[in-house]
């Protein structure tokens, strides 16, 4: 045999017999086919499955989005603007010491409550000083029906007391001072610096914006100390105010804590929030008060 000649083998398909039936051959090309198939699953699977498990670790958030992103904060902030222009804080009050007092009755209540008590309150000890004089038996009955009504009076005595003999029956205007107040946390200290001395020392964080914020993914946290300080991250300093009361607007109007009207929500485009009621985009399962 001439070198370089190789004899040629027969095929295994026994095709050059010509003994092959149609069936056959479709049945060995269907292993091929499966063959090459079960091939892709094997290199896929594991890249499949480490993306499932990004996905899943992310709440259902896809990669590279970011809900805090600039623009994205912006656009909401835009949008509240457009939908809550004059929102403003709800409980009536003509001096620091009213809205303080107002805002401590506001727990647990709503402002319609605190608003019919406050004005009989007022009228019955117009200042300060005339709280600090009471025992909180006193005012018990007064204002029983905001609920919660002995720890709310003495905390209002506590404070009247306080703010007569440590700050001279003025309402102070500094977060540290106003935490010495007795039934005064950031909360209220935030309502009062923000809505009565126009300062924005940091973000109301109420249910409202607790469970708003979590739903537009501005923060993860459940605490509203850490919200707020997510809050304060990403809000720019000068909506810090207006934004706590629009977001509270919001929050009675539309983004009500069981069923939100999504439907008709200026930012239903922008939220992922799970418990959504009505949706054009995805939804994240980590989006959820
Ligand atoms: S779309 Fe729905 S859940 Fe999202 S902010 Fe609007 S009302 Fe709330």
């Amino acid at each position: 045999m001439p070198r370089g000649v190789t004899p040629r083998q027969p095929s295994r398909s026994g095709r050059q017999d010509k003994v092959v039936t149609r069936p056959l051959r479709a049945k060995v090309k269907a292993r091929k086919v499966s063959s090459v198939l079960k091939r892709g699953a094997k290199v896929a699977a594991p890249i499949m499955g480490r993306v499932a498990a990004a996905k899943k670790a992310a709440g259902g958030v896809p990669k590279g989005y970011n809900p805090v992103a600039p623009q994205r904060v912006n656009e909401i902030l835009k949008r509240l603007d457009e939908r809550y222009p004059a929102a403003t804080c709800a409980l009536h009050h003509k001096s620091a010491w009213e809205l303080l007092v107002a805002t401590i009755l506001s727990a647990q209540c709503t402002d319609a409550r605190v608003n019919m008590v406050t004005p009989v309150i007022f009228a019955k000890y117009p200042d300060v000083e005339a709280f600090a004089a009471l025992k909180p038996e006193e005012l018990e009955p007064e204002i029983r029906s905001t609920g919660f009504f002995r720890n709310k009076s003495k905390s209002v005595v506590g404070a009247a007391r306080k703010i007569v003999s440590d700050f001279g029956g003025e309402v102070p205007r500094t977060m540290d001072e106003l935490l010495q107040i007795p039934g005064v946390a950031r909360k209220t200290a935030n309502v009062v610096l923000g809505t009565w001395f126009k300062i924005a020392d940091g973000v109301v964080v109420d249910t409202h914006v607790q469970r708003i914020a979590r739903r537009l993914e501005l923060t993860r946290n459940q605490e509203p100390r850490k919200i707020e300080q997510d809050l304060m991250k990403v809000i720019p300093r000068d909506k810090w105010i207006v934004f706590a009361h629009q977001i509270i607007f919001h929050g009675r109007a539309l983004c009500i804590a069981r069923k939100p009207k999504c439907a008709d929500c200026p930012l239903e485009d922008v939220c992922h929030a799970a418990d959504k009621t009505w949706s054009t985009v995805d939804i994240h399962k980590s989006a959820k008060p």
